[in-house]
Parts: C-alpha cells; sequence; structure tokens
C-alpha cells in the first residue's frame, strides 16, 4: 500500500481561509491582529523568511510591524525595543527573527517577550509551560508537525519515536510534545553512538538535523511514519526520501510538508494571541 503523503502545504491553504474569516470577525469588534517582527542586520536568509511572514499577515488581512535594527544593536537596545512592544496593545504578537548578530545576548532577548505575545514559541516560560501540558503557544515548526499529525488523524500513542536533534525551536520542543502525545521518545543528537540501529527501530522519525538527506531510506522500519522538518536550497530535507513512499505509512514531503505548516501555524497562533 502506497504511503499517506502528509500535505502540509494543503492543510496550510486551508487554514489561511479559516483564520481570514475569524480576522474579519475581529475586526467587527475594532481588533485588527498584528505581529511584529523584528529583524537585526541584513542577513538575506532572514529578510527572506521575515518577508515572507509579513505577506502572510497581509493576506489573511492581519496587520504587521516590521522592525529593521542594524546590525551593530546591543543587547540592551533589542530589549528595549522588545519592552515597548511589549507593552503596545495594538501588537498581539512579536517575532524576533533568529539568528541575531553575535554581540546580542538571543536568549535573553527571547525571553523578554511577553509570554502573551510569545506567539513564536521561543521563550523558556513557554517552552516549560508546554513540556508540562499547560496552555503556552508552541515552537512554530514542531508545533505546525503536531498539527499535520492530528489532522491526518495518526495514532502515535505508543509508538516508539525517534527525534533527530535537539535545537531549542525544533527537537527539543518536538520531543516534549511527542511525549505528551504519550509516544514513547528517543532524542538523538551529533554524539549520538549507532544512529542507523536507534532510527531502525523507530515507528516514527522526525528529521531534524540540518543536513541534506542525511538520515539514510534504507534506516527506516517498513511502516514508519516519517517527518522531514528540514529544508535545503537543493530542495530537499533531512532525509532520503527518494523511494520512501514504498517504506513508510505516512510521510511530509519536500518541499510542502512542514514547510508551509510554520508559517502558518504562526499566523494562527497570533490569531489565538489577538483572541485572548
Ligand atoms: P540546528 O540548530 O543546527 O540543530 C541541528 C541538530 O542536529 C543539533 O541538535 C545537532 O546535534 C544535530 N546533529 C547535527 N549533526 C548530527 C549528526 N551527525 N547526527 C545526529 N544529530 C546531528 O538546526 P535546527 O534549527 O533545529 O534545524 C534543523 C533542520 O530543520 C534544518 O534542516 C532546518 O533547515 C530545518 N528547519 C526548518 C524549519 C521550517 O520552517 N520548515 C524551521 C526551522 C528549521 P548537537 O545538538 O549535538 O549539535
Amino acid at each position: 500500500m502506497k504511503a499517506t503523503i502528509l500535505n502540509g502545504k494543503s492543510l496550510a491553504i486551508k487554514t489561511e481561509e479559516h483564520i481570514k474569516e475569524e480576522v474579519n470577525k475581529l475586526k467587527t469588534h475594532n481588533v485588527v491582529p498584528q505581529l511584529a517582527t523584528i529583524l537585526v542586520g541584513h542577513d538575506p536568509a532572514s529578510e527572506t523568511y521575515v518577508k515572507m511572514k509579513q505577506n502572510t499577515c497581509n493576506r489573511v488581512g492581519m496587520k504587521s510591524m516590521a522592525i529593521e535594527l542594524p546590525e551593530s544593536t546591543s543587547t540592551e537596545e533589542l530589549l528595549n525595543v522588545i519592552q515597548k512592544l511589549n507593552e503596545d496593545d495594538m501588537v498581539h504578537g512579536i517575532l524576533l527573527q533568529h539568528p541575531v548578530p553575535k554581540q546580542i545576548d538571543e536568549r535573553k532577548c527571547f525571553d523578554k517577550i511577553d509570554i502573551k505575545k510569545d506567539v513564536d514559541g521561543v521563550t523558556c516560560l513557554g517552552y516549560g509551560k508546554m513540556s508540562m501540558g499547560e496552555s503556552a503557544f508552541g515552537s512554530c515548526t514542531p508545533a505546525g508537525i503536531i498539527r499535520l499529525i492530528k489532522h491526518y488523524e495518526l495514532n502515535i500513542e505508543g509508538l516508539n519515536a525517534v527525534v533527530v536533534g535537539r535545537s531549542p525551536i525544533l527537537g527539543k520542543p518536538m520531543a516534549m510534545m511527542l511525549l505528551n502525545m504519550n509516544a514513547t521518545v528517543t532524542i538523538c543528537h551529533s554524539r549520538t553512538n549507532d544512529l542507523e540501529n536507534i532510527i531502525n527501530k523507530a515507528d516514527l522519525v522526525v528529521g531534524a538535523v540540518g543536513i541534506p538527506k542525511f538520515i539514510k531510506k534504507s534506516w527506516i522500519k517498513k511502516g514508519a511514519i516519517v517527518i522531514d522538518a528540514g529544508y535545503h536550497p537543493e530542495k530537499c530535507g533531512d532525509i532520503d526520501l527518494e523511494g520512501i513512499d514504498d517504506i513508510a505509512s505516512a510521510y511530509t514531503p519536500v518541499p510542502g510538508g512542514v514547510g508551509p505548516m510554520t508559517i502558518n501555524t504562526l499566523i494562527l497562533q497570533t490569531l489565538e494571541a489577538a483572541k485572548k
């Protein structure tokens, strides 16, 4: 039997329609959801990501406030900008684009974001609450993956899930979200021994490594659910997906799987913040 394609692109398009309707309803109550984006410096990839986020806001009728700061910005200066946004009642979500220039204490700045406006799920407090199963906005990529899993009604309870990668925005929150859905979770990283053997036993694999086609098709167990969070300029992810539909029971394609869910989750969470 062919594998189910977990189509993030179509789910994101469908959800945008729903978000548009909800934004229009809020507007009748004189509330226009607004996302503030902060870009420090001129990293071309970051500029593109921020633009995409602003465009998506505009498409669904939300406002976006673009704050661009020079490369030389200090931690104190950035903290002040975030504080002002925390106090601005017209701003419902704050996104600080990662990475920031080296002289800035990124963790301190992320944690300055008011948890009510942490729609990108980057604060320690939000991560802690999410891990404890309390209400908090999740980091957008793993939260988007969970939305896909739920949309396709994949029952992951009791599954042996392996997350490859442990970054604060992806691997770690992903593992906690899967654990909260009663999967049995193993987290792998650059110092993991015998990765192939661990993946070989997984019922669900998440690739969040940052290396193109790093996880080989031959490592994946027949019938596993395969989630590829990676995206590289050569239009591939972190998993070698060629011919995967003969092995996996379900998988996310690249492009069109996890990628579109990330920004979609960001605007969905901005909408939720505005409603609150
Ligand atoms: P990251 O911060 O660079 O983290 C990579 C993780 O992979 C680290 O935990 C690292 O382990 C682990 N790793 C590196 N080499 C490894 C190896 N040989 N064996 C096992 N683990 C290894 O990356 P990230 O930000 O989490 O992103 C991961 C991927 O997701 C990238 O392809 C990125 O493009 C993609 N991504 C996509 C979206 C989206 O919107 N779709 C958003 C964010 C990221 P250590 O901790 O030991 O160093």
